[in-house]
């Protein structure tokens, strides 16, 4: 209700501000079916008013003009209520429209909804078992998982050339966290990798580079042996995660002999505890609390916890994986990288298998 005030504000204030939708912060299809479902109550409760209304004309037919009044306000601030939640997800509602009984077919999506989220919660909590259990094996027969994911912009003071002096302004500038969380250790450790908006950005080839730069650091990637099974947990983002350059260290990771199996998990949002939040929350405590004005400040004060290694990765650290991929693989075919798990392994190395 609060939400709603102050978004009805802004949108009145400031009519070209761009607010985000409530579902880039939850689970876009929860947040679908929770509308869907308020949509048909409200649908359910408009059909009762107007029946009731019909019978109390029948029955009354000199009703006193001033109640029509009310009941006329009321219903017109119902069907605006219903339009707002109308206006934010489109595509289900319509959907539910054609449908003989709506209610019935939410409740067969919000189940299979359910049902795939609780799978994969529970995979992910099997492969990181399994990286437990694994731990003192030999490299052959390992079972490795690891979680990542960006951090929140830190910031840095920028010392630009357009600085009216030393002291009086100095504009911030974006430091980019790239977190792996090794799950296979009794207490999870965080390796960040920071780099400032000017050595790189947060793109698919950041993060390939990145994702490899941290299995070398971990000393996971050892040349003429084979590991056994590596699996990676990381958030379904298109642009950031869940493209070619990402996707493909899949199958290069096993051509290349460093793993026997290779596995990609896009966790649904808001329905998997992210480890790597978790230990960012730690981080940016440190961080807050001290006075960071440079780079170096900054490795110095967050390599003070124990959970976490943060390394400043300059420019260096960044390879064209796109360039190097596109002249080994094919591109996907539109519309066919929507699944949530791929993964390639050693039997049939050149082929990605996906599922929901
Ligand atoms: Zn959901």
């Amino acid at each position: 209700m609060f939400m709603e005030l102050i978004s009805e504000d802004l949108e009145k204030y400031f009519p070209n501000m761009k607010i985000p939708n409530r579902c880039e912060d939850v689970c876009g299809e929860c947040v679908q079916l929770q509308n869907s479902f308020q949509y048909i109550k409200k649908q359910k409760q408009k059909k009762q008013n107007k029946e009731q209304e019909q019978l109390q004309q029948d029955e009354q037919e000199e009703k006193d003009d001033s109640s029509q009044v009310t009941s006329a306000t009321k219903s017109s601030k119902k069907s605006e209520n219903e339009t707002r939640i109308g206006n934010d997800y489109t595509s289900l509602v319509e959907d539910l429209q054609e449908k003989e009984f709506p209610e019935e077919y939410l409740w067969f999506r919000a189940n299979d909804h359910a049902m795939k989220t609780q799978a994969q919660r529970q995979l992910v909590k099997d492969r990181e078992r399994e990286a437990k259990e694994s731990k003192e094996f030999p490299h052959e027969e390992r079972s490795y998982c690891l979680v990542r994911d960006y951090c929140q912009n830190l910031s840095l003071l920028y010392f630009g050339g357009e600085q009216p002096g030393d002291t009086y302004y100095f504009s911030p500038l974006f430091v980019y966290v790239f977190g792996i969380a090794d799950v296979s250790k009794d207490r999870a450790q965080l390796l960040g990798y920071g780099y400032h908006e000017g050595e790189g950005a947060k793109g698919g080839n950041n993060v390939a580079s990145l994702l490899m730069q941290g299995l070398k650091d971990l000393g996971w990637l050892i040349e003429d042996r084979c590991g056994g099974r590596l699996s990676i947990t990381m958030g379904n983002c298109g642009g950031q995660n869940k493209n070619k350059m990402v996707l493909c260290l899949t199958t290069y990771l096993v051509e290349k002999q460093y793993f026997k199996t290779v596995k990609f998990t896009f966790s649904i949002r808001g329905h998997i505890k992210n480890v790597c939040n978790r230990l960012f929350n730690l981080l940016k405590i440190q961080y807050h609390k001290a006075n960071v004005y440079t780079m170096d400040m900054l490795v110095e004060v967050l390599n003070k916890m124990d959970d976490i290694h943060f390394i400043h990765a300059s420019d260096k650290y960044f390879y064209n994986y796109d360039k190097m991929l596109n002249s080994l693989y094919k591109n996907f075919r539109a519309g066919t990288i929507q699944k949530s798990h791929y993964f390639v392994n050693c039997d049939q190395p050149t082929i990605m298998i996906s599922k929901s």
